[in-house]
């Protein structure tokens, strides 16, 4: 313990020591022995040159403290346990010829080290933030959570997703309060002008949401809002020269950039990746159409079969018509009943002309409301020569409150008739041959069920059978099912397949229920 004068420097957390002019130690205080490691009765009497090894000091702080008494500045010096340490050190001189130098040091050694890393990570981050290929914002956010702080208060929003839904005008002011502070190189590639930098970004947000992207940005802001650490979506941007293009949106919440009011945000381009699935959707629809042309080439003698019969029934209808008008007097009635059933055989031949012409047709699909129960009547009528010549006996189990998706009607008619047809074809040598259709819907989604009496799929099949060109069939293509399932996932959808208990195979269609589709009951 010191006494006196040394007593009271203990108290003081930071290194105290006197010295005089030529260095020699006078005082040196509690903090001092723990920061060095050297006890107060060994420091005092010896020079701070020796002890510390660094001499008198840098030549700028002897030269501060000769000319205005005082210095302060960051100095290494070995620690207590012999390693480098770094210091901050306030010098004062006292008044008067034998004046003391009084010292005062901190150990800022970890501060010094956190700081460092903070700096590097900082680095990496801008680093990160520049090189990323991905569009990266940072945001001042401040302005639109002060406009949230003051609708809160004012307890007129209990609901911010419907809040901003009534009031559009609203979410165009946040977007214009929200101010760019920096944006990355590509950034500047993706949404500035050619050639131009990244200071025409460096501005309001608002430009570069178009109108119908409103809705995404305000659920962003509902999602901050209501403590979500995240948010994306998929939407629409405009560049700064009004280009709209897709674009995934991303923005995290972190509390601590929260409460400074400033916002990072990415934007990933989706343009080619558009592109890409577009051409892809492109492609499959041809190989659909090629599927189906092909599959009228085959069902053609069918088809031709199922036309030729009203078109005979009209021929014999007008032979019969004939000999009723030339009786005396003729049988108008009969003329009268005969006409009506032309009508109708020609309206029958009409039908099937058109369900040919529409599964030949090659137009880019138009997704809407398809009530299923008709689909799968309408393949019925499709296969009908083919069911009756194969003595395949039909079982059709249609959901009482008629389901309804959202699809391409032609594209899933051409779904079931696959499906039908490889379940026809699959009892080929089946003796009692049974093709059940059924139709049913289970949780948001309608199942459309196409079962047969067959072999049934083998096990070691089953993972391949929609992988495209994988046939079982001397003269199959190994087409039908990868198309088929191509087609339901366009809409949302899926296909299933597997083996029914009692045997032969089923295929399930699964699809989202349209919108607004009529689901009265949930029974098959
Ligand atoms: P393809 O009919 O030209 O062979 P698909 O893609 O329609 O092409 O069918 C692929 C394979 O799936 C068939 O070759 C067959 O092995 C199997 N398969 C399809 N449907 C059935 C079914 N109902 N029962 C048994 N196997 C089936």
């Amino acid at each position: 313990m010191t006494g006196g004068l040394g007593g009271f420097l203990d108290l003081i957390p930071e290194s105290v020591l006197l010295r005089r002019t030529d260095g020699l130690i006078l005082e040196w205080n509690a903090a001092a022995e723990t920061l060095y490691g050297l006890p107060r009765a060994r420091a005092i009497g010896r020079f701070a040159a020796d002890l510390f090894g660094t001499g008198a000091g840098p030549e700028e702080a002897l030269a501060a403290l000769e000319s205005t008494g005082a210095w302060e500045g960051a100095l290494p010096r070995p620690g207590a346990d012999g390693r480098d340490r770094i210091v901050h050190v306030r010098w004062r001189r006292g008044e008067g010829p034998e004046a003391a130098i009084v010292e005062t040091g901190r150990d800022i050694t970890a501060e010094r080290a956190a700081a460092e890393a903070l700096r590097k990570s900082e680095h990496r981050y801008r680093n990160l933030f520049q090189a990323m290929a991905a569009s990266f914002w940072e945001l001042d956010f401040f302005p639109v959570g002060e406009m949230l702080y003051r609708l809160r208060k004012s307890g007129a929003v209990a609901d911010w997703p419907g809040h901003f839904a009534a009031n559009p005008a609203l979410v165009r002011e946040m977007m214009r309060a929200t101010r760019v502070i920096d944006v990355n190189e590509q950034t500047v590639a993706t949404f500035g002008r050619a050639g131009g930098g990244k200071e025409e970004l460096l501005r309001s947000v608002e430009p570069f949401w178009p109108e119908a992207s409103s809705g995404v940005f305000a659920a962003s802001v509902a999602a901050a809002v209501g403590g979500a650490p995240n948010f994306s979506a998929e939407t629409r941007l405009r560049t700064i020269d009004g280009r709209e293009f897709p674009a995934l949106f991303t923005a995290c919440f972190p509390a601590d950039t929260m409460n400074k009011g400033t916002l990072l945000v990415g934007v990933i381009d989706l343009s080619e990746l558009v592109a890409a699935q577009q051409a892809l959707a492109r492609m499959q629809d041809e190989m659909a159409h090629a599927a189906r042309v092909s599959m009228l080439g085959e069902l053609a003698a069918s088809i031709a079969h199922e036309i030729n019969q009203p078109l005979g029934a009209i021929a014999a209808h007008a032979a019969a018509g004939q000999r009723w008008l030339d009786r005396d007097p003729p049988e108008l009635d009969e003329v009268r009943a005969l006409m009506a059933s032309v009508g109708a055989d020609a309206c029958r031949a009409a039908d099937i002309v058109g369900r040919v012409r529409a599964m030949a047709s090659g137009h880019a699909p138009e997704p809407g409301p398809v009530p299923v129960n008709a689909v799968i009547a309408d393949a019925v009528t499709f296969l009908n020569h083919e069911i009756r010549r194969s003595g395949t006996r039909v079982e059709t189990r249609l959901c009482r409150s008629d389901p309804v998706v959202l699809a391409d009607r032609v594209q899933l008619q051409q779904v079931v008739v696959n499906l039908a047809m490889n379940a026809l074809q699959a009892m080929a040598d089946t003796p009692a041959p049974l093709l059940s259709l059924e139709t049913g819907t289970r949780g948001g989604r309608v199942l459309l069920g196409i079962a047969d009496t067959g072999p049934g799929v083998a096990a070691e099949v089953l993972p391949r059978l929609f992988d495209s060109f994988f046939t079982t069939r001397a003269t199959g293509m190994g087409m039908g099912l990868a198309i088929a399932r191509g087609i339901a996932g366009r809409f949302g959808g899926e296909i299933r397949a597997g083996n029914r208990p009692g045997g032969g195979a089923l295929f399930e269609v699964d699809l989202p229920v349209c919108p607004g589709g009529i689901l009265a009951h949930t029974k098959v």
